[in-house]
């Protein structure tokens, strides 16, 4: 995972219910059935490319209740919620979702990497998720393209009220 995932574990960083927490959460329901077999790793396309991000230590380590090293981390954003992970578990564990649990929880604490509460502004001010340049709007005209259709905002905002996540990037737009 990260750096920090690497240094070496001390007993009193462990959250015994931690586990439980997560086990009690939409999909993380079968976290304590996983025995490190490490096929959702061998199988994740994203770890196939990445040298920290390894779904099945994830797993291990909300297993063990490292809470504040799997919450703080940011390998896991990484994950492409692909699913592959989750249809090949031979214990069912449904590792996508354990992650979304994960990241939903990091989230309402306020870990959320910078490049997506820029998106997240992004599209809470515009509609879209990147900015897109004002030159490229005239290049389309140039081209004979349409105007973008205009991103309703109000109601992306309408639709998110009362998320936590939204607290973290609304400071950006108002
Ligand atoms: S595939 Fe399932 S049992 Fe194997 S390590 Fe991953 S979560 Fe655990
Ligand atoms: S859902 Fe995430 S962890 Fe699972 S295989 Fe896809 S990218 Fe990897």
């Amino acid at each position: 995972m990260t750096e920090t995932a690497q240094k070496p574990i001390k007993a009193s960083e462990m959250d015994p219910k931690f586990k439980y927490e997560i086990s009690k959460m939409h999909g993380g329901e079968k976290l304590m059935r996983c025995f490190q077999c490490g096929t959702c790793t061998s199988d994740c396309p994203v770890a196939r490319f990445s040298e920290t991000y390894r779904p099945r230590q994830i797993i291990r380590m909300t297993q063990l209740g490292l809470k504040n090293r799997v919450l703080d981390s940011d390998t896991l954003w990484l994950c492409a919620a692909c699913f592959t992970c989750t249809d090949r578990c031979p214990q069912d564990v449904e590792v996508a979702s354990v992650i979304r649990v994960l990241r939903n929880l990091a989230a309402e604490q306020g870990h959320i990497p910078q490049v997506f509460k820029e998106q997240a502004s992004s599209i809470l001010e515009s509609g879209y998720a990147y900015k897109i340049p004002e030159l490229r709007m005239k290049k389309r005209e140039t081209q004979g393209l349409p105007p973008l259709p205009k991103g309703n905002s109000e109601s992306v905002c309408k639709s998110l009220r009362g998320i936590s996540f939204l607290k973290h990037v609304e400071k950006k737009v108002e």
